[in-house]
């Protein structure tokens, strides 16, 4: 028989209360209880837990209409840490980072050497024994890892995503776990770069958008009414396999044409390489080169841009979003990008009489989203669930 379990219930409410808090902060009690929709009373009893166990506090005060003053809380952003872990496909971040998804401290590696599991797993553990043995120790209190797909978010397993330095099949929670005795979660990069948005990026006027993050792969995280869609198996918005050419190259995900062969940094550089540029041509350089000019780093650029914007096009046309959030390691090429995905876009809306313009922004955290949005999912969930406020 499903039945409501009170403790459950007690905990979701917290839960979403905390979360509230993270994300409206300043807000008074009256003001919880009506997003909440939870009653005054119960918001009050939840608020002083928090506030007795230093994860909430006041922060301020206005005058109400009724005379009453209403005090404002806020979270304490330092109470609770995360450990964050970003896998890339070429860059492997580990960071402390806080309850409003500020990095506190972070050290990052080349991951273009990795052999296999065995060393990959040997350098992260070292980078993240290193930021365990700060001033920030005390305060962590589990570990989110970030990772290109396809991964087992539930089970804690990266699979085989494409073209990854050798890194598949690893239990990575359970080995973290393992180690350091704290509670772990995985996700995709993707999902947790376009929550990093809503949460703590400038993105909350928008119910619906998807974030595109372009880097060594492509991915995307889609929002429906300010929720994370992942689809019937978790496969939503990987706009990097979606085929923009027909017969077109071999991807390793076993199709031909996929997009990430096309507008990925990887497939730019690429290109460039068998278009005359230097065979030891960087992404970097590559955009170095066509701010001075230099025609094939510019055509390959273009080239980049035009396969991007008919995917981008395709995604419109499946989801009628409200924004395309562009994030990763695109740089100064981001606003290129922006410029050039819009104007297609605007094109397409008058064809089909669209009267409010799709919106094609930058990300709020530049190349940082999937790394700031590894303190997500987790960390509230942990809070009421696992440790402070369940098991005393
Ligand atoms: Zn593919």
């Amino acid at each position: 028989m499903i039945g409501v379990n009170h403790q459950n219930m007690n905990e979701t409410n917290k839960y979403v209360l905390l979360k509230s808090i993270v994300t409206q902060a300043p807000i008074s009690r009256a003001e919880l209880s009506q997003i909440t929709g939870l009653n005054k009373m119960t918001v009050t009893g939840l608020v002083n837990e928090y506030i007795e166990k230093g994860i909430v506090g006041e922060c301020g005060e206005a005058n109400s209409t009724g005379g009453r003053k209403r005090v404002f809380l806020d979270v304490l952003p330092d109470s609770l840490l995360t450990l964050g872990i970003y896998i890339g496909r070429d860059i492997l971040k580990v960071g402390i980072i806080n309850l409003k998804g500020q990095i506190l401290q972070s050290e990052s590696l080349d991951l273009s050497f990795m052999e296999n599991n065995d060393v990959f797993i040997k350098s992260l553990f070292m980078l993240c024994d290193h930021l365990l043995e700060t001033k920030y120790k005390e305060g962590i209190w589990g570990i989110g890892v970030s990772c290109a797909g396809p991964l087992l978010a539930k089970d804690g397993v990266i699979l085989n995503p494409p073209d990854f330095n050798n890194i598949r099949d690893l239990p990575i929670v359970e080995r973290l776990t393992e180690r350091y005795k704290l509670p772990a979660y995985l996700q995709n990069d993707m999902c947790v770069a376009a929550l990093a948005e809503v949460y703590f990026g400038n993105k909350q006027q928008y119910n619906n958008f998807i974030y595109v993050g372009i880097s060594g792969g492509i991915g995307g995280g889609v929002i429906i009414d300010k929720k994370l869609y992942t689809g019937s198996s978790g496969l939503a918005g990987i706009i990097g396999h979606s085929i923009v050419e027909m017969d077109g190259i071999q991807c390793e995900c076993g199709q031909c044409g996929c997009l990430e062969k096309y507008s990925s940094t990887r497939a730019a550089v690429r290109w460039a390489k068998n278009n005359g540029a230097s065979k030891e041509l960087t992404w970097m350089e590559l955009l170095d080169k066509a701010t001075k000019g230099d025609e094939i780093c510019t055509k390959a650029i273009e080239r980049m841009m035009n396969y991007l914007a008919v995917a981008i096009i395709n995604m419109e046309s499946a989801y009628d979003t409200e924004c395309f959030v562009i994030g990763g390691d695109l740089h100064f090429c981001q606003d290129i990008a922006i410029h050039h995905i819009q104007e297609k876009l605007q094109k397409r809306a008058f064809s089909w009489g669209k009267i409010t313009e799709v919106k094609v922004e930058p990300s709020s955290f530049m190349g940082s989203a999937s790394f700031i949005g590894t303190v997500l999912k987790w960390s509230l969930q942990v809070l009421w669930a696992v440790h402070h406020l369940s098991v005393q």
